[in-house]
């Protein structure tokens, strides 16, 4: 049986900032403890942390696309077991906001975000579905983001395209939590997924200058 089918549109994909102007309500959650936690992107470090078994190959792209969109510097961690509350019998898939109450509890000096990357289904509530299958999620800002290749997976043409969505994810999500809400340039990486995996497709998985000089970047050409 296909749990999914319950919460209607199957092919939903979606990247949204916890506590930002996005598809979810301002302040919905960690809005407050979080508000002062924007950082510039040269004092981020960055734990990309696997959450159950994750290929170690993509580690290099995931940390090439970091430290080349971002300027941030990466550290790379073993993988770890999936938290169990996190888990959702009901659906079979890890509740994304758990995930992040998990990974926030592994930050420590000298690492300041977390980025948890995981080959599992993961879900929150959103566009007034409880359990709405998500592609990741992140804190704005905050210490922690959580991306799926489950989604990065589905209905892909090809590894290229699996991979430019997982990294092009991945940026989007350390974006959120160094304080970048989304962008209206549909071609920046930042651009809201508005529930469908093509608007990754169709971004140019780069970030805009307007975005680049939000986080203090230099401006690229081109
Ligand atoms: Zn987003
Ligand atoms: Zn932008």
């Amino acid at each position: 049986m296909d749990s999914s089918k319950t919460l209607g549109r199957r092919d939903a994909l979606l990247s949204f900032g916890v506590a930002g102007a996005s598809l979810v309500a301002p302040h919905l959650c960690h809005a407050q403890s979080y508000a002062s936690m924007a950082i510039r992107p040269q004092d981020a470090r960055v734990s990309v942390q696997p959450l159950g078994p994750f290929d170690a190959t993509l580690f290099d792209r995931i940390a090439s696309s970091l430290t080349s969109e971002l300027s941030v510097t990466v550290q790379r961690e073993s993988s770890i077991d999936l938290p169990r509350a996190a888990y959702y019998a009901r659906n079979r898939r890890y509740r994304a906001e758990r995930l992040l109450d998990f990974l926030r509890g592994r930050v420590a000096a000298p690492v300041n975000r977390i980025l948890g990357v995981t080959e599992v289904d993961i879900s929150t509530t959103a566009h007034g579905v409880a359990d709405w299958g998500i592609l990741g999620l992140g804190d704005l800002p905050g210490p922690a983001c959580v991306i799926s290749m489950f989604r990065c997976r589905r209905n892909a043409r090809d590894a290229a395209q699996v991979h430019f969505r997982m990294v092009t994810t991945c940026v989007h999500e350390v974006g959120h939590t160094l304080g970048l809400d989304h962008c209206a340039d549909t071609r920046c990486l930042m651009t809201d997924a508005r529930g469908t995996v093509r608007t990754i497709d169709q971004s140019s998985g780069r970030l805009c200058n307007r975005c680049r000089a939000r986080l203090g970047l230099a401006p690229r050409n081109g």
